[in-house]
């Protein structure tokens, strides 16, 4: 039997029931496993998505979109194929595409991550014979932190600025990162005052079940709060003149790249905190295993590595070239268009800052990693 899932110049096919998953061009049938702009696009005849994802996708591609939506197990038949999506750990709304044909079983992860979020449901291990992976953060040196942990560093960081009368700027991506860092935040440090290209999907969470700490819009907040206030905005608009208002203020960036040096240097913040929503590299690998899938297919990140090391431990890996990108790129963050007149009003000065090129980060991985198979730990291993 041929492969159930290939690459074609529109995205990754299923060949027997005649669908893409996540196409980077239009298409007629299109699966979605997430909103994330690098993985729902516009200009699609028909999407099918989970239910907690339809109201993101119109948010994000507009409300006229044709969609259908399917609870987390549920399945339904395309052309003698059984899709069901499952939890992806992701986002809100993110899932793994489940395609069972004759039997043979395929899973499409999409993004995910297997550590803890309350906003959003959590991964779940689906038995399959191929498995279809990220690899944004497949490096041995990728290894994240306990979420609590960074969570008490930002509220220390944030409430020594409060002391010091200075407002916190936090950066991150306005779907998913933002609400993930709301849902950590200690509200009695101060007010929670959100940019409005986040406000709306904080929205959409709250609409979804998800309990978020109160948060206001820059204009519903006196001028006098912002001393104590911590600020949820877009990397997009670090660097920006939209960040005067807000006086003496100290500002830092939540992302997995902060894991690497240099990279805070680069977004030119004061401080990095490295919180991700993608699985680290012991992450890629429990996901793996737990799948109990004996062929592995590596989209996005790196691809190389993680065939190799999956070779080595026998199984049968390779790699698919897509379009994918990483959401934590202040490029792919500037993808949404604004979801209603407040974001349009307040995200309008947000000039796009300085994001590290591709280049910057290759070398950011070659400094950082020298991934030898045998060695999964790198010098962490040594550690531990
Ligand atoms: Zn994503
Ligand atoms: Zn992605």
């Amino acid at each position: 039997m041929g492969d159930m899932v290939v690459v074609r110049k529109e995205g990754l096919y299923c060949v027997p029931g005649d669908f893409y998953i996540d196409p980077w061009r239009p298409v007629d049938r299109a699966v979605i496993t997430h909103a994330h702009g690098d993985h729902a696009r516009w200009g699609h005849r028909h999407y099918l998505a989970s239910s907690k994802s339809v109201n993101i996708l119109k948010s994000r591609l507009g409300a006229d979109i044709n969609i259908d939506g399917l609870e987390y197990g549920e399945r339904i038949a395309r052309n003698g194929v059984t899709i069901s999506l499952h939890p992806a750990g992701h986002v809100l709304g993110s899932a793994q595409i489940r395609m069972e044909h004759q039997g043979e079983i395929w899973v499409a992860s999409g993004d995910y991550k297997v550590g803890p979020d309350s906003t959003c449901a959590p991964f779940e291990p689906v038995r399959c014979h191929t498995f279809i992976t990220e690899s944004t953060f497949g490096l041995p040196i990728y290894r994240w932190d306990p979420q609590q942990d960074v969570f008490d560093d930002i509220n220390a960081w944030w409430r020594a600025n409060a002391d010091a009368g200075r407002a916190s700027i936090l950066y991150g991506y306005s779907f998913g990162k933002a609400q993930r860092l709301l849902s950590g935040l200690d509200s009695s440090i101060g007010p929670i005052v959100c940019h409005g290209a986040v406000e709306p999907l904080n929205r959409v969470y709250r609409e979804g079940g998800v309990d978020l700490p109160a948060t206001q819009l820059v204009s519903e907040t006196d001028k006098a709060d912002f001393k104590r206030a911590i600020v949820l905005a877009p990397p997009s608009a670090s660097g920006s003149t939209w960040t005067r208002r807000f006086g003496d203020y100290s500002d830092a960036f939540a992302s997995g790249w902060m894991l690497l040096r240099g990279a805070r240097r680069r977004r030119g913040v004061d401080r990095g905190f490295v919180l991700s929503d993608h699985a680290d590299w012991p992450g890629l690998l429990e996901a793996i295993r737990a799948t109990e899938a004996q062929q592995v297919i590596v989209t996005h990140g790196s691809i190389p590595v993680l065939v190799r090391w999956l070779c080595q431990i026998g199984l049968d890996a390779k790699g698919f070239d897509t379009e994918y990108g990483d959401e934590d790129d202040a490029a792919v963050d500037a993808a949404p268009k604004p979801a209603d007149g407040d974001a349009a009003a307040e995200a309008q000065p947000a000039l796009a800052a300085p994001a590290a090129s591709d280049e910057e980060e290759d070398e950011d991985r070659r400094e950082g990693a020298q991934p030898a198979p045998g060695n999964a730990g790198g010098k962490e291993a040594s550690d531990a």
